[in-house]
């Protein structure tokens, strides 16, 4: 007995965590400073800690089925129905119920090259072929309707990212609407706001009142700084009516997960907070690091450097852990999230020091 043919499928490699790296260098993990995950430097909201520390108690009893009271806060944060708001396991949680719901055997979906794993890999899962679009490093990685457009042949779905990981760049809106507008009735524009919430540039969440071809990604792991404890959600139009109900897994998050959401929500000067943090180290990376970096919306800044492994590798070994991108497909570039001011600085200090 053996599962389907999964050779065509990619394994999704998840940064490996301060412990073993501390480990591998025979050090105190506190020595460390770990910028490889865009995690928030300030750590989770003290009342999200504190909600998941009421309720462990209670943890034998199954989550409320629907979920309502994080369902209906998301709902209000953005003035959208509570039946517009899939909620998930993550973001990727999230992107899973998408190709869950969207796709047919051999659909065919868009996805930026470079660009986040996990698009391609749930459209494998649920059956979809995948087709890239190229953000150039000659251009800046720059994002247009153009740039999708070019490479676009009537797809299902085309994901977006604004700000776009790795590189930090964004998809202006009226770029957004000239891209909806030019592809067809039938394609759907995922719009990915995981790191949303430390730009500049307007959110599309508006959007997916107005039209029935934009969906809306976030999550609860970059600027609400609950990574581990797994939240993220979908904003659908109002006309997908039922289909999350019909996709979803019994129990979309857990109940701890949803109590962390809601004081999450509800901490808005932790929000506030880790909003400053982040655009003051990226600010301060910018202009700091000597090898030229590109403008960020996010919470990380890429970096250009001759050989990626070689200079992450290097800054390990003085304790500061930065992102490879070569499985990007970017063997030039890291990527280093924004930390505590220390972290910061001390980052900049030991990539200087190695480039
Ligand atoms: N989208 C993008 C662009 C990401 O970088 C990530 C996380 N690395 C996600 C979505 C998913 O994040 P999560 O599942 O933690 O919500």
């Amino acid at each position: 007995m053996q599962p389907r043919d999964l050779s065509t499928h990619s394994v999704y490699r998840a940064g490996r965590g301060i412990e073993e790296v501390a480990r591998e260098l025979d050090v105190d993990p506190d020595e460390l400073v770990k910028l490889s995950s865009n995690e928030n430097p300030l750590g989770p909201s003290p009342a999200a800690v504190e909600a998941i520390q009421q309720h462990a108690s209670h943890s034998h009893t199954y989550p409320k089925s629907s979920h309502t009271d994080l369902i209906d806060a998301i709902a209000r944060e953005w003035d959208v129905s509570p039946s517009q708001v899939w909620l998930a396991n993550g973001g990727d949680g999230a992107l899973d119920y998408l190709a869950r719901a969207f796709l047919e055997p051999d659909d065919r979906v868009l996805v930026p090259q470079p660009g986040f794993a996990y698009y391609p890999m749930s459209a494998r899962y649920h059956h979809g072929t995948v087709g890239t679009y190229q953000l150039d490093k000659a251009d800046d990685f720059e994002q247009t309707a153009t740039t999708v457009l070019e490479s676009y042949d009537g797809e299902r779905i085309v994901y977006v990212t604004s700000p776009h990981n790795p590189t930090g760049r964004e998809l202006p809106r009226a770029e957004l609407l000239a891209l909806a507008d030019q592809t067809d009735d039938s394609t759907l524009i995922l719009i990915d706001e995981a790191y949303a919430e430390f730009s500049e540039t307007d959110s599309a969440v508006d959007l997916v009142d107005q039209r029935d071809d934009i969906a809306v990604l976030r999550t609860f792991s970059k600027a609400y700084g609950l990574a581990g404890v797994r939240l993220g959600y979908l904003l659908a139009p109002p006309t997908w009516a039922d289909a999350y109900e019909r996709v979803t897994t019994p129990f979309a998050a857990s109940e701890l997960a949803c109590r962390a959401g809601l004081a999450a929500l509800e901490d808005d000067a932790h929000l506030d907070n880790t909003i400053e943090l982040v655009r003051w180290a990226r600010e301060y990376m910018h202009d700091r690091l000597q090898p030229p970096t590109w403008p960020s919306g996010g919470n990380f800044v890429l970096t250009a450097v001759d050989d990626a492994q070689a200079v992450a590798h290097a800054s390990k070994e003085h304790g500061v852990i930065v992102r490879d991108c070569t499985s990007f497909g970017l063997s030039d570039c890291i990527r280093i999230s924004c930390g505590t001011r220390e972290a910061t600085k001390r980052a900049v200090d030991v990539i200087n020091d190695i480039v």
